[in-house]
């Protein structure tokens, strides 16, 4: 059955006929315009896949105008049944239909994939957030650290009273306070390899992870093990005022963090007098703008995964930058490393 979507939209100028919004609006000449105008009137009350195919089999007019309907997010066969009703999930759930036509679908994934979100901080705060306004139905959240005053410029579901507590803890409360059905488990743990296994075996069905520790060493633990579960995962960070995110890893064929020092890791340099000895007391300069950049591009990935279309995912073998200043994208193509001290040995060898 199709019908108009109801983030569906259409607009006519002198000469053109504009159809959809956003990433895929599409224009076409005007003299087409009863075609359109004879589809939306059909589909308008909803309309069977029968009578969508006599209208296409009219001719090629008519095929045209109704695949770039259905292309532009203005009908659609996959009935997107979110209401008012939905609470929180409803206007988030409207806005899966600019990422996929078979919205049901990306929420059926959502609702059966357990987020993972290591580290809690600035970018913790905005993913574990976000994620929790569409579909999802079970969050693990893990950070050793405490709050203290110098977080509250970025890490926005902490105040003032929350200082000296656990962010785990924090953030659940907060969570639960915008979805009270929402499974959470807290860990206030910087997690080590036998915790993150243990928290895995525990695990049933898929999961996605999202990594937010600011430290390499971090990653060299938690890699190894998401990659023998087979737990996709997204790296996401900032390099002063570039917001970073990836490589994506989802299976075997993609690069993982480490794979040609995808990081960017530079060797430490030993002597005394080396370069980087001046700069050792670097400061991250951490901040709302730069985290929610990062975190708004990870969870629209993220979305992308969920898709079912791989090649949608757009930090897949890549590290993609957004500099905040200049408003640039960068990006840094990767490729799977058969050398990788990470990936390669699991890669062969599988769990
Ligand atoms: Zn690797």
């Amino acid at each position: 059955m199709y019908t108009v979507l109801p983030t569906g939209k259409i607009a006519e100028t002198e000469t053109s006929i504009i159809i959809g919004l956003g990433s895929r609006q599409l224009v076409v000449s005007k003299d087409k315009r009863e075609y359109y105008k004879e589809i939306l009137e059909a589909v308008q009350f909803g309309l069977s896949d029968a009578d969508a195919n006599l209208i296409k089999e009219k001719d090629f007019n008519f095929r045209d105008a109704f695949d770039a309907l259905e292309q532009g997010g203005v009908i659609s066969s996959k009935r997107l049944t979110t209401s008012k009703a939905d609470g929180i999930r409803y206007k988030s759930s409207l806005y899966l239909s600019c990422f996929a036509n078979d919205v049901e679908s990306v929420s059926d994934r959502m609702e059966k994939t357990t987020i993972f979100v290591i580290g809690c901080g600035g970018i913790g705060n905005h993913v574990a957030y976000s994620l929790s306004s569409f579909n999802i139905k079970k969050m693990i959240l893990i950070d050793g650290d405490i709050i203290d005053e110098t977080n509250l410029n970025r890490q926005f579901l902490f105040g003032v009273e929350d200082i000296g507590k656990p962010k785990v803890d924090v953030l659940a409360k907060k969570i639960h306070s915008l979805r009270p059905d929402l499974d959470i488990q807290t860990y206030n743990d910087f997690v080590k390899s036998g915790i993150l296994t243990k928290i895995l075996d525990e695990t049933s069905g898929p999961a996605v992870a999202v990594l937010s520790g600011d430290s390499e060493d971090l990653l060299l633990n938690i890699c190894p093990i998401l990659i023998e579960n087979r737990v996709p995962f997204l790296n996401v960070g900032y390099l002063n005022d570039i917001s970073v995110i990836g490589p994506f890893w989802t299976d075997t064929e993609d690069a993982c963090p480490f794979c040609f020092n995808g990081l960017g890791v530079q060797e430490d340099l030993s002597s005394e007098d080396s370069l980087s000895n001046y700069c050792s007391g670097y400061q991250a300069p951490s901040c709302m703008v730069n985290n929610s950049f990062a975190g708004a591009m990870a969870v629209s990935d993220i979305i992308n995964f969920w898709s079912g279309d791989k090649s949608h995912i757009k930090s897949v073998n890549k590290r993609v930058g957004f500099a905040n200043s200049t408003f640039e994208i960068l990006n840094v193509p990767l490729r799977v490393d058969s050398h990788c001290p990470v990936c390669s040995s699991i890669n062969q060898h599988g769990k």
